[in-house]
This record gives structure tokens, C-alpha cells and sequence, in this order.
């Protein structure tokens, strides 16, 4: 059991958009998009003892995204996670107590029925990435040798979507394991259509299907395990450098993912590369220093318009206009 504590009650830090990384300091803070600043004390997770009980443990932590089936080493706990989701959650819901929209407001309404539709996609696809029946262990470590280990998936099971839009002047939007997803108003300022607030949605989605902030959870602490070696500003400088690095390649990410979800759920893929594209031009108006975390709009978007991956989308899109279902 890995228990998790924060050492002295830190601000909170805003909930991330994706146009920006700049945090509206002091406000909120999202337990696994990290910052400097924060501080940690942690138990490992207690590791089962004898060879084949440890490279059981091994395999069940080793993890397969979605998607993109890409492996990866995730130490938290699905249940760790979604509590921590939970509090953020929480958290954010009282930062903003008298400043959210009621549930029945249209904004709300709307956003909430572009997340159903999508979530009612991504069941789908996560339906058809399930194995017909159990997998035994060897069996697995062989498919892994192979690479062909199936995605996992346990972790979106039974999720309690939740959306809360709240009365903010900048553009933000985010999504926290657990399924709880904020808005801020002002997004329907700049990104008004349904075809672009459902490109953030599965952007920000597409984050919690690939776990990315358990992900650089783990990662951070295997950096900090390094701490007896090295000074502490080294750490941080390290922390900061690698976080980085990590963010961008989990932002492209997210992007392939989320354009497959919008195919999914009956968006044409085709127009994503320009949502993409407005969102860079919006930074770039705004002055948001986003480049250390975020590739540049027009790299998204470039990246997503690649024939091999927008063919990959539109399959699934002419297919849900088929009515096609595989
Ligand atoms: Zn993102």
C-alpha cells in the first residue's frame, strides 16, 4: 500500500489548460501535473517478496495505453489516483464556491452532453480493445515479449463523470482521474462551436485514458529516488527538465488520442489540425509562454494532418457515419 502525503498544505495551482500551462497561481493545484515547488513524502508501495510473486507485481504495474500501445511502468493504484482526482476535484469546487454554473445552465448542459457523447465513444472503442476472455500470466509476459500486450483499461471502469463549469476570465479546461471534468465560461468566448469544445474535451479525456499523470507520478519519483546523489537543486533543476520533456510528448499524445475519440463519437477528424492550429494562434496573441510544456499549435496540428494518422481516424469516422460498427 503506497500512502501519499503532502509535508505542508501547498497552494493550489490552476487547473491546466490546454492552450496554456500557465497556472493561475495560488488558486488550485492538480496532483500529478506537477510543479517545483510541491514536496512529497512517500512510502513505496510495498513490493510482494519472492521472484515470481515480485515479477507478477512487475507485470501488473507495467502497463499498455490505449491506442497508441504504448508500455510504460505506473505505480499508483487505480484507487490512489481516482481519491486524489476526487480531492483535487473537490478542491477546486469549494476554490470556486458561488462561482460555478448551475447543472441545468445551457453552457453546462451543453458541455455535459459533448462529454456523454464522447464518453459513449470512447466505451465503445475500449469495448473492442478488451480481450474475449482472461488472459493467464504466462501468457501475458509473452504477449509482452511479443509486444502485443493488450491496452489496459481497468482504470476507466465504473467512472462517475462528472463536469462543472465555473466563472473564470481565462481559458481553461481539465480533466482529473475519477472522470471529473472543469471548464472555465470563458472558453465559450474563444472556442465557442461544439466541434471545438469537443476537441478539448477529448484532449483532456484522452490524458486520464492514457493515465499520463500517474505516469509522470512515477517517473518524477524515480528521479527523486536519486536525491541521496545528488544536491537538491540539481533535483529540482532535473524535476523540471524532465517534467518538461515528458509534458510535450504526453500533449502529442493526448492529440492522437482525442482525435480518435472525436472519429469515435461522429466528429470529423479532418477539422481537428485547425482547432489545433487557432489554439497556437491564441497563445501566441495572448503571450502564453507555453513551449516548455506544450508543442506549438501549429506542430500539433501538422502532426495530427499526417496521412497515415488521419487516414487511421477517418476509417473510424466513415465507419460511425456507416452506422458501422466493428
Ligand atoms: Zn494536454
Amino acid at each position: 500500500m503506497m500512502l501519499f502525503h503532502r509535508s505542508k498544505k501547498l497552494p493550489l495551482s490552476a487547473f491546466s489548460s490546454i492552450f496554456s500551462n500557465v497556472k493561475i497561481k495560488n488558486k488550485f493545484h492538480n496532483p500529478f501535473i506537477s510543479e517545483s515547488t510541491r514536496f512529497y513524502s512517500v512510502e513505496p508501495e510495498e513490493i510482494p517478496s519472492g521472484f515470481i510473486a515480485g515479477l507478477k507485481w512487475k507485470f501488473e504495474k507495467h502497463e499498455t495505453v490505449p491506442f497508441t500501445n504504448r508500455t510504460r511502468f505506473i505505480l499508483p493504484t487505480i484507487s490512489f489516483e481516482r481519491n486524489r482526482g476526487q480531492e483535487e476535484f473537490e478542491e477546486i469546487k469549494k476554490g470556486f464556491e458561488g462561482r460555478t454554473l448551475d447543472s441545468t445552465h445551457p453552457d453546462c448542459v451543453r458541455v455535459s452532453t459533448i462529454v456523454d457523447k464522447i464518453i459513449d465513444a470512447l466505451n465503445k472503442e475500449v469495448k473492442k480493445m478488451r480481450p474475449a476472455e482472461e488472459i493467464t500470466f504466462l501468457r501475458r509476459i509473452w504477449l509482452r515479449l511479443i509486444r502485443r500486450s493488450p491496452p489496459s483499461t481497468a482504470h476507466l471502469d465504473g467512472l462517475n463523470w462528472e463536469v462543472l463549469v465555473v466563472r473564470y476570465p481565462d481559458v481553461a479546461c481539465d480533466c482529473y482521474p475519477g472522470g471529473k471534468f472543469v471548464m472555465s465560461n470563458a472558453f465559450f468566448e474563444h472556442f465557442g462551436n461544439d466541434f471545438e469544445i469537443a476537441t478539448c474535451i477529448t484532449h483532456e479525456i484522452a490524458h486520464i485514458v492514457a493515465r499520463h499523470g500517474a505516469e509522470r507520478f512515477t517517473k518524477t519519483l524515480s528521479i527523486m529516488a536519486l536525491q541521496s546523489l545528488l544536491n537538491q537543486s540539481v533535483i529540482t533543476y532535473f524535476i523540471k527538465a524532465f517534467q518538461e520533456r515528458i509534458t510535450r510528448r504526453h500533449e502529442m499524445e493526448a492529440d492522437y488520442i482525442g482525435l480518435l475519440l472525436m472519429a469515435s463519437a461522429g466528429y470529423d477528424p479532418r477539422m481537428v489540425p485547425k482547432v489545433y492550429e487557432k489554439m497556437g494562434k491564441f497563445d501566441e496573441a495572448k503571450s502564453v509562454p507555453t513551449s516548455a510544456t506544450h508543442p506549438s499549435g501549429a506542430k500539433r496540428a501538422k502532426a495530427l494532418a499526417q496521412p497515415k494518422i488521419m487516414e487511421e481516424a477517418l476509417i473510424i469516422y466513415k465507419n460511425v457515419k456507416a452506422g458501422f460498427v466493428v
